[in-house]
């Protein structure tokens, strides 16, 4: 509790003017607890959480329901059973927060202002009970705080206090009638530093700018000089602060951009088409894959990775051993099993490393993607490449698998998928490569050109798009055996989604734990919207949603759900959809 969340001096609040009854109780009071009745002000919530104090844990659940606190509403909307259970959800709607129409006037601004209000609340709310989410180094929608043209509103979480079974009232009172419109007042556009919050709101604007360029000048990603690209360790996504090498363009790959508010930037641009990251163990490779797979994502001033972008549909592509496999067109990858399997229409419950990595690849360019992101530490090595002697070796017809590198340019040829490759075990590659940029002390350059003396001819196979899959909706049921919808994450492992757990480990593109949430809210927003009818293939679903998700924002996810959750990408939606074990895929088209 900070001194000056205590005091509760100079509120505008209070009084609750317009009188009368709130707008009704929450959602089937229980039996127990009927809501409170008749005048629901601020000053009547007081009253009754000071006289509940001591009472049993279970007439917290009365408080259900709209408070009116004059210049916001406190809408109670889910109250926890007893002290240990997740916390109790309020809403705060504050209608008119004093933001002016430039800051929430472009969806970009609007999203980046609701995201520097929800990091402020999250700081002025240390102390207290109440918690609101909030992202970490990214700037993504996200459902605990949104801008309602001039007003906001929060969706926060409350641990509501107690002696053991008893309730604590007066701790209860302190939180909700003093530290929350203590908040609200401290949230208003005239208390915020406004420089600052439109500086976060460039910077988003600046990134987003940044990255629509990059199709119209032929490139998948930029990296600006003087990003920081390491974080501060294996746990943290924080710029690593001593040490860091910035980054510096080789010459040959550096261009200039304008951006609306910084004007004039350079940096690396990496080129569509096929793009490989060679260089020793430990000098950075992975680091800066790791800053591209981020790229699709914008990021907080201060980052490192501000300019760092990625095209939008940009898919990290592994390899992930066990995950199922529904009826995906893997022959471009692997022809003739051992057990004679069908792979135009490849099913299995337990893949191997190349199985799963061409899924994976085959799903990605089925969802969307152009551009894929492949490193050497996390690829199943037989997919990627095969040398002579094992050619000799083994011969073709007992070789099901057609590597990777013997596609990676009718990928791009045929289909203008591009993928940028970290390899520094091969040089393979070196005969498929555009461009080769070796890293050297987490220094770029351009070794093109000494690549290209050392490439050989080489013949490509064919890559025949995936064909389309039409998913079962009845297979995407979130309903469990006690016929109750339930979307749950647990950690940033697993996605509950009704009786399966979904393993979303792999899915490395999640850039907050939110995200995992939000998908899962997607898949049954694919149904519940009628995006997949059964009909759709599941890209035309997933552009579907997409739009409806645009139109709508991310609350559109939430209906009644009583968490927080982050906007998720089409690709991550597809990511969890495709390792749901109940689906079932009705046709291929
Ligand atoms: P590689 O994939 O080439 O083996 P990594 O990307 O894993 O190397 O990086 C190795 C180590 O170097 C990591 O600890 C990483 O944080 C650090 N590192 C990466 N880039 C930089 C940089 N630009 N400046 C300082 N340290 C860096
Ligand atoms: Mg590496």
């Amino acid at each position: 509790m900070t001194g000056r969340y205590g005091g509760g001096q100079g509120r505008r609040h209070g009084g609750g003017g317009r009188g009368g009854a709130g707008r009704g109780g929450g959602r089937g009071g229980g039996r127990e607890a009927e809501p409170i009745r008749g005048v629901r002000d601020d000053a009547r919530l007081s009253e009754e959480l000071l006289r509940m104090d001591g009472a049993s844990y279970g007439r917290y659940k009365s408080l259900r329901g709209d408070w009116d606190f004059g210049d916001f509403t406190l809408t109670v909307q889910r109250v926890q059973s007893d002290p240990f259970a997740p916390p109790s959800r309020v809403r705060v709607l504050v209608p008119d927060a004093g933001i002016p129409k430039s800051a929430w006037g472009d969806p970009v601004r609007r999203r980046a202002t609701a995201d520097y209000l929800g990091r402020r609340a999250r700081r002025l709310l240390r102390g207290s009970l109440l918690r609101i989410d909030t992202g970490g180094q990214e700037v993504i929608e996200r459902s605990s705080c949104q801008l309602t043209d001039g007003g906001i509103d929060l969706r926060v979480g409350i641990d509501l206090p107690g002696h053991g079974r008893r309730i604590d009232g007066r701790t209860a009172e302190r939180e909700l009638c003093r530290t929350l419109p203590d908040l609200v007042d401290d949230l208003d556009w005239e208390e915020i530093d406004a420089a600052e919050a439109v500086a976060f709101a460039d910077t988003v604007a600046d990134t987003v700018a940044l990255r629509g360029q990059l199709a119209e000048r032929g490139l998948v990603a930029f990296v600006a000089d003087g990003a920081v690209l390491p974080r501060r360790s294996g746990v943290s996504d924080e710029p690593m602060t001593s040490g860091a090498v910035p980054f510096t363009s080789p010459e040959s790959l550096r261009v200039s951009a304008d951006l609306p508010h910084r004007g004039t930037v350079t940096g690396m641009g990496v080129p569509e088409g096929i793009t490989l990251i060679v260089g020793g163990g430990f000098h950075g490779k992975s680091t800066l894959l790791h800053a591209l797979e981020r790229g699709v994502y914008d990021h907080v001033p201060g980052d490192g990775r501000e300019l760092v972008v990625t095209r939008a549909d940009a898919v990290k592509i592994r390899a992930e051993e066990g995950r199922r496999v529904e009826r995906v067109d893997v022959s471009p990858f692997v022809r003739n099993l051992p057990t004679g399997a069908d792979t135009g229409d490849f099913r299995t419950d337990n893949a191997s490393g190349s199985t799963s990595q061409a899924a994976n690849i085959c799903e990605a360019v089925e969802a969307g993607s152009h551009t894929l992101l492949v490193d050497e530490d996390s690829t199943a090595t037989n997919l990627m490449i095969r040398d002579e002697r094992m050619q000799a070796l083994v011969r073709g017809d007992r070789e099901p698998l057609v590597p990777f590198i013997d596609l990676v340019r009718p990928l791009y040829r045929d289909h203008g998928v591009s993928t940028v490759l970290v390899m520094g075990g091969s040089g393979d590659y070196f005969d498929v490569a555009d461009q080769v940029v070796m890293l050297d002390a987490y220094h770029p350059h351009d070794v093109t050109e000494r690549a290209r003396a050392l490439a050989r001819p080489r013949t490509d196979a064919d890559f025949s798009p995936p064909r389309a899959r039409v998913v079962d909706p009845a297979s995407v049921d979130d309903t469990t055996s006690r016929g109750r919808g339930r979307v749950k994450r647990r950690d940033t492992d697993v996605l509950v989604f009704g009786e399966s757990d979904i393993d979303v480990r792999a899915i490395e593109q999640f850039a907050d734990p939110g995200q995992i949430t939000g998908a899962g809210l997607a898949l049954r927003e694919l149904v519940a919207g009628r995006h997949l009818d059964g009909e759709r293939t599941l890209h035309e679903a997933l552009d579907s949603l997409e739009e409806a998700l645009e139109r709508e924002g991310v609350t559109l996810l939430g209906g009644d759900f009583g968490g927080d959750y982050v906007l998720p990408r089409r690709y991550e939606v597809a990511a969890v959809l495709n390792r749901l074990r109940a689906l079932r895929v009705a046709a291929l088209r």
